[in-house]
């Protein structure tokens, strides 16, 4: 014969007659010490020889010498107030916020203080934020709803995955079965069904989106081009206002022939071009458009 015992395991050993008497008359001597009825608690005081505390306090629950309480911890204004910080304005869910560490014991508080650090566990903590109405809705629909394909659905999934090649992105299939992205990266996961960087560059959807990242790095490029060509050509007007560098003449005004102004003939507004013959430089003039329209245009 064996029995649950307060803590879940089994104990094979059935208690004896004198074990029991010995457990009721105990219990009776601290009663009448305490002079309040029995806790568990109090049950941590009485020995038996080959018996575990834990064996002690579950024999004397089942014959009856105290009656089990739930521990009732009231939530105190800080715990609250914390719980609506992590819960609604941080949207963590219980498990969330054990996991960061509140709600896992009492911290350095003095006796006479209430506890503002109870243990409390992830059940506790989904109860209270249910009770004080801090369930997201969203998420909890999404939770019921996510991760969630019917034996069909899943059955269609891995052919599709296994037998059809892998072809289609995550996206897409997620779309597809209606579930979350990371459903299906888990299911690849699971199945062992890895994205080939091939097949992945090879879907429609990849090239759009590569020729969509492509089109926004170009604009970027074009807007950083034209800042500073705009930057240029404010310099070069106050550069032409002076029309001299130190120890030279004033240049003569050339015409550029994109943009139409007149910039100082010299190398400052207009690139050199060399001219060449056998591989030799044996004249350089200067480039017909200037360097604001040579560079950015
Ligand atoms: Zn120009």
């Amino acid at each position: 014969m064996s029995l649950k015992t307060f803590d879940g395991s089994i104990s094979k050993r059935v208690w004896t007659k004198q074990e029991r008497k010995r457990l009721k008359l105990d219990a009776k001597e601290l009663r009448s010490h305490l002079k309040r009825p029995l806790r568990a608690r109090d049950f941590e005081h009485v020995r038996l020889p080959n018996r575990t505390s834990h064996a002690i306090k579950n024999q004397a629950l089942r014959m009856g010498l105290y009656k089990p309480t739930r521990v009732i911890q009231p939530w105190n204004e800080r715990e609250k107030h914390i719980l609506i910080v992590l819960a609604r304005k941080r949207e963590l869910g219980a498990r969330g916020i054990k996991k960061r560490g509140f709600f896992s014991g009492t911290n350095g508080q003095s006796k006479n203080d209430a506890p503002s650090w109870r243990n409390r566990s992830v059940d506790s903590i989904a109860q209270k934020k249910r009770r004080e109405g801090f369930v997201d809705q969203q998420r909890s629909l999404r939770a019921k709803i996510a991760n969630r394909l019917s034996p069909t659905q899943k059955r269609k999934l891995r052919s599709e995955l296994v037998k059809k090649r892998n072809l289609k992105s995550t996206n897409l299939l997620a779309k597809e079965y209606g579930v979350a992205p990371s459903t299906i990266r888990r299911y690849r996961q699971q199945w062992g069904i890895p994205w080939s960087w091939h097949q992945a560059m090879a879907l429609p959807e990849t090239r759009a989106k590569r020729e969509r990242m492509a089109d926004e790095a170009r604009e970027r490029s074009v807007a950083v081009w034209k800042k500073r060509k705009a930057a240029l050509f404010k310099k070069f007007e106050r550069l032409k206002h002076k029309n001299k560098e130190k120890g030279t003449k004033k240049k003569p005004l050339r015409n550029c022939s994109k943009c139409g102004q007149d910039w100082p003939a010299s190398k400052t507004f207009f690139a050199p071009s060399p001219k060449r013959r056998d591989g030799k430089i044996i004249r350089t003039y200067l480039r017909r458009s200037c360097r604001v329209c040579y560079r950015h245009q």
